[in-house]
């Protein structure tokens, strides 16, 4: 089944053919990439020709697929329940992993979710989790199953064998610039959450300062491109686009989104983390068949209920955690008074917030550390009066403090009129 292939041909076909390479193409090229007889510069030349001429919705199923196949896919144990996933292009004070995947293993459905760690500015779910005092999430593929059928949900990091092309593939793009392809992105989502094995996915595709891509149109398009690529391999997918223009919850920084999560699987599901959550749980419940009206009934009522907040801790517990977490955040997560306080200088509206800084911020309030304790705490939001806003900074070395102040009097801006709210979800694609 190799012989044949040519890295010669192959890179004279990428630069000289402008019209989509056909399936077999992209196979022969990522196959020989996993097996080194493609270099990582063949590689890199080969994706920046394909890049220039555009690649097509059909080219980005085809590359998912040879990436699907470098590596395993999870087969879960039977069941009548549909399997599901959620992933979610990347935010700022954004937990709903934390609320959501314990949240649908209450309402009839099984929750196999890989997630990764923080990226630049945006926070990463293992990164939450490991806030929690003996959590693991270096879940085998085995554990992994065992752990979704026994309890209906397990939330690990990525394994070498799923879909390993990915992740090479994604070091040379980082080091070509070439991350910014909404093809090569969607490709790179989708085999990694194929390889998990879900039926049906819903995502939260992030729009604005923040976001992923910083155009919207762009955005739009990655939407669609995953939609496309899930559809061409029999999985169900949902695309939130939601707001990314300040950040979703109440918190920024690893310890201190836990203890958000923990507040909304109480039932304190006022506020974007929690209105977010409940839609995104929705949406994923719907794709499987339940009614709209029924599916948000479930979802409320496990919120309200306590079942979410309990799962939430069984979750923890089956992987290795501390389940008092649910009790007392605050005192499991080590979370200690804020190093200090900052509000803003003048009288006015949150007229704008660069919540990129504000994610960054978070990281270096953290420090070379890595201090999962730290980051910041406090409701913000565009339009808010500046008199409401008052927000705590936690960090372990408080000569951090006045550099944070200057960034955050820079990174919000305040101006004498309010300006509108931003609506949190601005489009479902189905
Ligand atoms: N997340 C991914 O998994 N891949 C990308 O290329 C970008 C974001």
């Amino acid at each position: 089944m190799h012989d044949g292939f040519s890295p010669r041909i192959a890179l004279q076909q990428a630069r000289r053919t402008a019209k989509p390479l056909d399936e077999h193409a992209w196979r022969a090229v990522i196959d020989a990439f996993t097996r080194d007889a493609f270099t990582d510069a063949q590689m890199a030349a080969w994706l920046m020709a394909r890049v220039m001429h555009g690649i097509s919705e059909t080219e980005a199923v085809a590359l998912t697929e040879a990436m699907l196949r470098s590596g395993e896919t999870v087969t879960h144990e039977p069941t009548d329940m549909p399997i599901v996933d959620k992933h979610s292009t990347g935010g700022v004070g954004d937990a709903t992993t934390l609320i959501v995947a314990p949240l649908l293993a209450c309402v009839g459905v099984r929750v196999a979710k890989l997630s990764g760690g923080s990226l630049g500015h945006t926070g990463g779910t293992l990164d939450k989790l490991a806030a929690i005092p003996g959590m693991r999430t270096d879940l085998t593929l085995h554990a992994f199953r065992q752990q979704i059928a026994t309890i209906g949900v397990a939330l690990a990091a990525p394994t070498t064998e799923l879909a390993p092309a990915d992740r090479r593939l994604y070091a040379l793009r980082d080091h070509v610039e070439l991350v910014d392809d909404t093809a090569l992105i969607a490709a790179s989502i989708m085999s990694k959450k194929l390889a998990a094995g879900a039926t049906h996915l819903v995502l939260d595709v992030k729009l604005g300062q923040a976001s992923l891509l910083a155009d919207d149109q762009l955005t739009r398009q990655l939407a669609q491109q995953c939609i496309a690529i899930g559809k061409a391999h029999g999985q169900q997918v949902t695309a939130i686009l939601s707001d990314m223009n300040q950040p979703l919850g109440p918190a920024v920084g690893n310890a201190l989104e836990v203890r958000a999560a923990v507040d909304v699987l109480a039932g304190h599901t006022h506020g974007r983390l929690g209105e977010l959550s409940v839609v995104l749980a929705t949406e994923l419940l719907h794709s499987t068949g339940i009614e709209q009206q029924a599916a948000n009934a479930a979802v409320r009522t496990a919120l309200e209920s306590g079942a979410a907040l309990h799962r939430f801790a069984a979750l923890v517990s089956a992987q290795g955690g501390d389940p008092r977490v649910i009790e007392d955040p605050t005192a499991v997560l080590g979370l200690t008074a804020p190093a200090s306080v900052w509000k803003p200088a003048a009288d006015g509206f949150v007229v704008a917030i660069d919540t990129r800084r504000l994610g960054t911020l978070a990281r270096e309030l953290a420090g070379a550390e890595r201090d999962l304790t730290a980051g910041i705490a406090g409701e913000i939001a565009v339009g808010m009066g500046a008199g409401d806003v008052t927000l705590d900074l936690h960090t372990a070395d408080p000569s951090r403090i006045e550099s944070a102040c200057t960034v955050l009097n820079d990174a919000v801006r305040i101006g004498d009129t309010a300006p509108a709210t931003l609506p949190l979800v601005q489009e479902i694609i189905r």
